[in-house]
């Protein structure tokens, strides 16, 4: 009889040290950030992506003109002052700021 209120205690505890544990791994998840992108992942080829601007294949891309940077075109999303954000060409990964390919376009 008097182990019960310890028990039942001892059972709460548990529990409460359990949802605790499940709600901050659930966080966690959900937290993490897409992968950056990487140059030779087959949508980034496909488009010409560099992580660096000044790396763009301007023979390849001669339609490339200096100062185009994921930062200025129209296509980048998330949030300003992030280094890698979420690009709606390239859904799925983050895109350097400083980077570019071939789907730039101007801000409107
Ligand atoms: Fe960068 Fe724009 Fe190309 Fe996306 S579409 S990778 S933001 S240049």
């Amino acid at each position: 009889m008097m182990n019960r209120p310890i028990a039942r205690r001892a059972l709460l505890k548990t529990l409460v040290v359990g949802a605790a544990g499940a709600a901050l791994v659930e966080r966690t998840g959900a937290a993490s950030p897409p992968a950056r992108l990487d140059e030779k992942d087959p949508a980034a080829v496909a488009l010409g992506y560099v992580v660096h601007a000044s790396d763009v294949d301007t023979k390849k891309y001669p339609a490339y003109v200096k100062g185009q940077i994921c930062e200025n075109c129209l296509q980048l999303q998330g949030t300003a002052g992030d280094t890698y954000r979420p690009c709606s060409v390239l859904p799925g990964k983050l895109v350097s700021v400083s980077g570019w390919c071939s789907a730039w376009a101007a801000e409107m």
